[in-house]
């Protein structure tokens, strides 16, 4: 029975840090700011934003602009990594060799950070 107090909270921050390193190499490495008007400051309230190609991965980029600690609060960490879940499986379900089958780095994430997602909902 693990609780969520002392060396477990750890281990559970621990292990959503290092999940939280995939999305975020993923996000950077696809979203290009080089036509951005904001150079990357995504703005809710801007058109240009609104319509942008990579309006949400860009999202995501400011909301989590710092890197997550083992400090991070807990419903942050979680919270990050739920946004980041939908950002990836919205992007894989766009491309067809991501199927139920596919085994790549990008599936076995979701796979991995899903089944964590759904362990936690229990807990809270
Ligand atoms: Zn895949």
């Amino acid at each position: 029975m693990t609780t969520l107090t002392g060396t477990s909270t750890r281990t559970i921050t621990g292990y959503i840090v290092t999940l939280l390193e995939y999305p975020r190499w993923l996000i950077e490495r696809e979203v290009d700011f080089t036509d951005c008007h904001l150079s990357g400051d995504f703005d809710a309230e801007d058109t240009q934003c609104r319509d942008c190609h990579f309006g949400e991965a860009c999202d995501w980029l400011n909301t989590n602009r710092s890197e997550p600690t083992l400090n991070s609060p807990l419903p942050d960490l979680l919270h990050a990594l739920q946004t980041s879940v939908q950002y990836v499986r919205s992007d894989a379900r766009s491309a067809p060799q991501h199927d139920r089958h596919c085994d790549c780095d990008t599936c076995a994430w979701l796979h991995e950070a899903t089944n964590f997602l759904r362990t936690q909902r229990h807990k809270t």
